[in-house]
């Protein structure tokens, strides 16, 4: 069962945050919890359902083996509703839906809860129709409202609720949890240094898109070093056929910018900060022919390119630049 304390280390400022509110019994009767895909904002709310009804609380600290705690585990306590986009946007009869359940279900007890996730996508109309619901519930109500973007929440909505923003994970926290969602260690470290997003994360792992553009990545730089007649044409069998997408072009870049990175913590004595720890024996062999200073010229060298890449240079072009550049130097 997930606790406060394993939640703290995703959101060290939210959590000691909440867990205060429940002990001093002082929570608000509607929040938003604000902050990019993957922050632990469900995971959050749904704890925090848990204190809210937990027949046998210790502290902030539900029991998970009351009725309520295994309800809500189950996504099937009376009290509890969750809203989520039907389609493209949260519609005007969710909400209705959501108050006359709650007008209904008064009857039966004094407290309820309700979620509305990706409240951002609530029409006109469905945020109006809550607004007055924030204001007058029929019984105790707490209502969480999860956003990527909160400055779409309408203002009279966000002036109703407190906001608590949730902080980007730490790169080494996300990596962790793109490990618990299956993805292997070696990607993991990759891709968080890429983003801690768990929606672009996901996206880059795609049709295991990560794990195909880091050996090539890998390849594109052993060559480019070691056989450099090979460079031009692997780009064009295989790297260019892998960066179609900017999403993926920019992503490319930035595990080139990684290796380069790799290759300076070798040359500084860093070694065990590696995001391709696989290569170390191939970056301590490169170590030996080229300069630190050449190395950083190679890094920015690539930080030009991704400067080239947003204003809309040529892909293609961007690419042979820079790897003839890393060449000459
Ligand atoms: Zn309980």
């Amino acid at each position: 069962m997930t606790t406060w304390n394993d939640l703290q280390q995703t959101q060290p400022r939210v959590v000691p945050f909440m867990i205060k509110s429940l002990e001093k019994d002082r929570l608000s009767h509607a929040y938003i919890f604000a902050g990019e895909s993957g922050t632990g904002k469900r995971e959050i709310a749904l704890q925090l359902t848990k204190s809210y009804f937990c027949r046998e609380r210790n502290g902030a600290e539900p029991c998970g083996h009351c009725v309520d705690c295994k309800r809500i585990e189950k996504g099937n306590h009376p009290d509890v509703h969750i809203v989520e986009p039907d389609g493209a946007s949260i519609k005007k009869h969710q909400v209705e839906f959501l108050q006359k359940e709650f007008t209904y279900r008064g009857m039966e007890s004094s407290h309820k809860i309700y979620m509305i996730t990706e409240a951002d996508k609530m029409t006109a109309s469905a945020a109006n129709s809550l607004l007055k619901f924030l204001e007058e519930p029929e019984s105790p109500t707490l209502a969480i409202l999860l956003t990527e973007r909160e400055s779409s929440l309408l203002p009279t909505v966000r002036s109703r609720s407190q906001q608590i923003s949730f902080q980007p994970l730490s790169k080494s926290v996300f990596a962790e949890k793109l490990q618990e969602l299956g993805v292997s260690r070696m990607h993991s470290l990759v891709l968080a240094e890429i983003t801690t997003n768990l929606d672009h994360a996901n996206l880059l792992n795609e049709a295991e898109w990560i794990a195909q553009a880091r050996s090539v990545v890998i390849q594109l730089m052993g060559e480019l070093y070691l056989r450099p007649n090979q460079v031009l044409l692997t780009l064009q069998d295989k790297w260019l056929p892998l960066s179609k997408e900017k999403v993926h072009q920019e992503a490319g870049l930035d595990m080139i910018l990684l290796w380069l990175r790799d290759l300076l913590y070798i040359q500084t004595g860093k070694s065990d900060t590696l995001v391709f720890p696989d290569q170390q024996d191939q970056y301590e062999q490169l170590a030996l022919s080229i300069s630190q200073q050449q190395n950083v010229e190679h890094l920015s060298g690539v930080l030009e390119a991704k400067r080239h890449l947003k204003a809309n240079m040529n892909y293609q072009l961007v690419m042979e630049k820079l790897l003839l550049s890393i060449q000459g130097v």
